[in-house]
């Protein structure tokens, strides 16, 4: 390989990696919307005060219980009060947000 075809690799293989550091960081930065299917499927709500009472559903919602005390928020990756969750697909569910899923931190 000749220096400039080595140099011309190296400066290919940096961008690259560029590029993937970008759009990790993009789907990292998507947040969850309350009207994703799977976010329906587990009835995730951004605010946990807004939960639905009335839909018997969400029967075992008690006040107390939010995404930053949940086992499955990722709250080493959390940022500006996001952080993702597995059961949205790694989107970023909110700190005061809420879903029939729910498990309390140990
Ligand atoms: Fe929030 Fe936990 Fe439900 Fe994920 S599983 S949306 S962190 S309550």
């Amino acid at each position: 390989m000749t220096q400039n075809t080595r140099r011309t690799f190296m400066m290919q293989v940096a961008a690259c990696g560029g590029l993937l550091a970008g759009t990790q960081a993009m789907a990292q930065a998507a947040k969850a919307d309350e009207k994703d299917p799977q976010a329906v499927g587990i009835g995730y709500v951004a605010d946990t005060t807004k939960v639905d009472k009335k839909n018997t559903a969400n029967a075992n919602h008690k006040p107390e219980q939010r995404c930053d005390n949940c086992a499955l928020y990722a709250a080493a990756q959390a940022k500006d009060g996001y952080a993702p969750c597995p059961l949205v697909g790694n989107k970023l569910v909110a700190a005061k947000g809420w879903c029939r899923a729910y498990a309390k931190k140990a």
